[in-house]
């Protein structure tokens, strides 16, 4: 399981409108796709920075893991995504090597991408997840 790329990184904000301004204005962004995950309970909010997106994540709920996150450490990068093809191999790939996983299949994320995340207590305190492009 080579990634090809940073598809985005997460950061976890409490008040999604003041920071998509920041990036607007301070970046010169245009944040150009709002939407809601309701299972994971999160607005988000995207920019395109090159080939990689910034995504901002909002709490919908105090039980969001956002909120949990913020909650525990404040606002700040909550994950980095790398780019995969196979991710159900991938993610087997990782089970045999004995990482923990969050997401032992793949499930809907925003933006129609396949997701899991790999648990951050096997990965150096880093919650990485994994997504990827379905073209069907
Ligand atoms: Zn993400």
């Amino acid at each position: 399981m080579k990634p090809s790329h940073i598809e985005h990184i997460g950061i976890a904000v409490s008040d999604l409108g003041r920071s998509v301004e920041l990036y607007e204005k301070v970046f010169g962004l245009k944040c150009y796709n709002i939407e809601e995950v309701t299972d994971q309970k999160v607005r988000t909010a995207f920019f395109m920075v090159g080939q990689t997106k910034i995504e901002l994540l909002e709490a919908t709920s105090p039980e969001s893991p956002v909120a949990k996150f913020i909650e525990k450490k404040g606002e700040g990068i909550h994950h980095i995504a790398f780019a995969v093809t196979g991710l159900e191999d991938g993610l087997k790939h990782a089970d045999n090597l004995g990482i923990k996983l969050i997401d032992s299949n793949p499930r809907k994320g925003a933006e129609g991408l396949d997701i899991a995340f790999l648990h951050p207590g096997s990965t150096g305190g880093v919650l990485i997840e994994l997504c990827e492009h379905k073209t069907k």
